[in-house]
């Protein structure tokens, strides 16, 4: 049976449940008017990092001043009040599916925008005590479930993180930069072919620069970064 009509028939098989912000029965993670209002990738952004942007087709005055080393940025939409509690369940809820389902919208955004068909899609890894913690890393979620759409590969062995840090989040944006130096490494060469990075959420964009730049260096022809949610810049 086709895989797209045996997931039309999950989809109608799936029992009807509560929308995670406003409580109204749907069969998926939100209903449909949150999903369009939060995740609807709304409004136009840069290009290169997904910041909302006055016009289409503009690049913002950060990307200008300093290139990022990733091409693009897919973005569902921004982070804040209240989709941030989606986050939080996919990250401390034990909520695996949700990342599952974003991978899955992410997808859907990617191809409707145009983009070619990725070689290679990449989570950003979680540090082994983290990982061990929450019992799953849901980038990798978003990640398989993103490529499973695309017909693509998406492998958890290739980029590594090879240093701890203190958690982004702890850090004031000025420190991530420096943070994040040296804490991932591809140890095996790959085919250079066009790779898309997923992360759950891109704040400074430090994580996802460096892990764009080590994979530039181990081969990848082009870097991409697709992530659920954009935190716009402060004030
Ligand atoms: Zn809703
Ligand atoms: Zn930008």
């Amino acid at each position: 049976m086709p895989a797209s009509l045996l997931e039309r028939m999950g989809a109608v098989l799936r029992p009807v449940g509560l929308c995670a912000l406003c409580a109204m029965p749907t069969r998926q993670t939100l209903c449909e008017p949150c999903k369009d209002q939060y995740l609807g990738g709304i409004g136009p952004r840069c290009g290169h990092c997904g910041l909302a942007q006055p016009a289409d087709g503009l690049t913002c005055g950060i990307c200008l001043r300093l290139p990022p080393p990733y091409i693009r940025t897919l973005t569902l939409g921004d982070y804040g009040v209240p989709i941030d509690r989606l986050i939080q369940r996919l990250k401390f809820s034990n909520e695996p599916a949700i990342g599952r389902w974003l991978g899955k919208l992410l997808a859907a955004h990617w191809r409707a925008a145009g983009h070619p068909r990725p070689g290679l899609v990449l989570p950003i890894p979680l540090s082994s005590a983290r990982l061990q913690q929450r019992g799953y890393n849901q980038a990798w979620e978003m990640a398989r479930s993103f490529a499973r759409e695309l017909r693509t590969t998406a492998r958890s062995d290739v980029l590594m993180r090879v240093r701890e840090m203190p958690p982004q989040s702890s850090l004031p944006l000025a420190l991530r930069t420096q943070n994040v130096r040296g804490v991932f490494a591809a140890p095996y060469p790959f085919k250079a072919q066009d790779v898309v990075l997923i992360d759950d959420v891109m704040t400074t964009g430090s994580t996802l620069g460096e892990a764009a730049s080590v994979l530039l260096r181990a081969g990848a022809a082009t870097v991409s970064v697709a992530v659920a949610l954009r935190t716009p810049p402060p004030g």
